[in-house]
């Protein structure tokens, strides 16, 4: 590529997670003079800060793992069929090392801002200690839930007890034994938590605004037969990955809710209660996320399954969500999370009945009384997708910022470029196939994508690449219909771009966060653009005049 810019790097990766690694992994075959830059101490992204007792896999280990080396394959013995954060952050270790790749990331900076330089067509990168570098390409490894969001409430500096953010949960081992533990929240990590802490504890108090439909995640460990078993297999594995919407080996039953009995339904429903991972939610009637009634008749079968574990039928009724049926929200998936309601250690507060009115020195105060807790564990989700990409000051051409192009709603192009952002690239952007499948299955085609796009590029010594507006439009366009048939567009949550905690999100507005076509559509529309000679991209020898080389889409 270009050579007559003193650059530092061609390419700057930020972000040392699952995707970030694997992107770097492809920048060095390449040979192309590249460097991640990771805020954290050590690399691992999500497994690297998500600490919190019973954190895991919901996607079965083999499924996670990257498939792009028979070796590593070969290597790594998954010891659950849902592994653990320890054994999660210890493998993306072994990745690292047995591909060299430490030597090509550099941690605690902090990335501040990346502007593009219309005069010297490069991306100035500044870091939090200080320093500034330039590189030709930015590629936006960020994650999809890296940005935590506390609670908008009063007092939570004044509390004398420790309290932290689960995403932020102490790297020591923290003795919970007597403790009187409060979680606020009840999604997939509060509900992972209180599963595991119950029994720990001295008292569990935990305070819930909306229920989550949940369902068993049926784990087990996984012997050395049964690996060598699941090595035999990983081909078929991932083909099947591949093949389905989700990128798991869960595909969808093939019969219409409406052309089986209802006991057909409950045979199979039954069945899938028992079954490991997301199964229950992915090998279901695909009416379940489109038709109002089928979800309807479903969401009634799962919340009976809640009424039959949980003792008080007071406390089982307000573990049954109202205002949503299943799946329409991401599906946490628990390890004796209900039976936890059994014990007579553990509290639940339904701050709809008693609301929180603030954090005292002492605990928390609702509008009934005042609780004393030694430890407040704020399980209150994260600014999703884009929130991460909003703590960057990002700007492209005339000084654009892609927090102000977003504000109202993410617009991009295949998830992975954006008009007005010259070589900018995000493996795993809003809108992309990584959002709503198995992550790791869709960073690997997201980043081996834009690897083959700097592949294309350099062989043809092309410099700048940038979506054209038409293009981002289109998909925008495509990715908004497809809110129209799921019934996902009402729920709140983060696959709609809601957070109570984040200004400017309101309730009710749907902001369009995920591409619902699932992974095998979207495979075959980057593929395809990619044989069209990058349709929808223009490309260019100088950023400046983008309009006279090799217009396209
Ligand atoms: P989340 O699903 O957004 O849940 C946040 C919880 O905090 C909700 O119950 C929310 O209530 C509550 N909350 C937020 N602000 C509050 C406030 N001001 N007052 C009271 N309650 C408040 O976040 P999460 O549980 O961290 O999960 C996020 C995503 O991470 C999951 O959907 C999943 O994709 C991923 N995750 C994956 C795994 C895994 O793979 N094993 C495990 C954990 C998480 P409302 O519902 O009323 O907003």
């Amino acid at each position: 590529m270009k050579t007559d810019i003193d650059l530092d790097y061609e390419v700057i990766v930020v972000g040392a997670g699952v995707a970030g690694i694997y992107q770097i992994k492809r920048l060095k075959d390449m040979g192309i003079t590249a460097t991640v830059l990771e805020a954290d101490p050590d690399l691992g992204g999500t497994w690297y800060n998500n600490r919190y007792p019973g954190a895991r896999f919901d996607s079965e280990s083999y499924t996670y793992g990257y498939s792009f080396s028979q070796e590593l394959l070969d290597e790594w013995h998954w010891k659950e069929m849902f592994s653990a954060q320890p054994e999660n952050l210890e493998y993306l270790n072994f990745v690292a090392d047995k591909f060299d790749l430490r030597q090509h990331m550099q941690f605690n900076c902090r990335v501040q801002s990346t502007i593009f330089d219309e005069d010297r067509q490069v991306w100035n990168v500044t870091l939090s200690d200080g320093r500034e570098l330039t590189s030709r390409f930015v590629v936006l490894a960020l994650g999809l839930l890296s940005q935590p969001t506390m609670p908008r409430m009063e007092g939570v500096e004044d509390f004398k007890g420790r309290s932290w953010h689960t995403h932020g949960w102490p790297h020591e081992h923290v003795d919970l034994s007597d403790q009187r533990v409060a979680v606020i929240g009840t999604g997939a990590t509060a509900i992972q938590v209180i599963g595991e802490i119950a029994d720990k504890v001295g008292e569990l108090t935990v305070f819930q605004r909306r229920p989550n439909w949940v369902a068993p995640l049926n784990n087990s460990e996984i012997s050395a037969e049964q690996m060598t078993e699941i090595r035999e297999r990983y081909d078929e594995i991932f083909e099947t990955c591949a093949r389905t919407p989700g990128g798991f080996e869960h595909e969808p039953d093939r019969r219409g809710f409406y052309e089986v009995t209802p006991e057909e339904r409950y045979e199979l429903w039954d069945r899938l209660y028992d079954e490991p991972g997301f199964s229950i939610w992915l090998r279901n009637f695909r009416e379940i996320f489109t038709d109002e009634e089928a979800n309807a008749e479903f969401s009634e079968y799962v919340a009976q399954r809640i009424r039959g574990r949980v003792h008080d039928p007071v406390v089982a009724e307000k573990l049954v969500p109202k205002d949503h049926g299943f799946g329409v929200q991401r599906v946490p998936m628990e390890t004796g999370y209900l039976e936890a309601y059994n014990r007579e250690n553990v509290h639940l507060v339904d701050i709809n009945e008693t609301p929180l009115e603030r954090v005292t020195e002492t605990g928390i105060r609702t509008t009934e009384r005042d609780y004393d807790f030694d430890i407040i564990v704020y399980a209150t989700g994260f600014d999703a997708i884009t929130g991460s990409f909003d703590h960057i000051d990002i700007r492209g051409r005339d000084g654009l910022t892609l927090r102000e192009k977003w504000f109202d709603n993410p617009s991009t192009f295949l998830g992975m470029l954006v008009s007005g952002f010259p070589n900018l690239l995000m493996p795993s952007g809003p809108q992309s196939g990584s959002a709503s499948t198995n992550y790791p299955r869709g960073i690997e085609n997201g980043v081996n994508w834009c690897t083959d796009l700097l592949e294309y590029m350099r062989s043809r010594d092309l410099q700048y690449a940038e979506a054209t507006e038409g293009a981002e439009e289109r998909w925008t366009g495509h990715v908004v219909k497809m809110y129209s048939v799921m019934l996902m567009r009402k729920a709140q949550s983060w696959f709609t771009g809601y957070n109570s905690n984040v200004d400017g999100h309101e309730a009710g507005k749907v902001r369009y966060m995920v591409y619902n076509g699932g992974t095998p559509k979207y495979v075959a529309t980057i593929n395809d653009v990619a044989a069209n000679n990058y349709e929808g991209i223009r490309f260019s020898l100088d950023s400046k005049v983008p309009q006279d080389v090799m217009a396209a889409g």
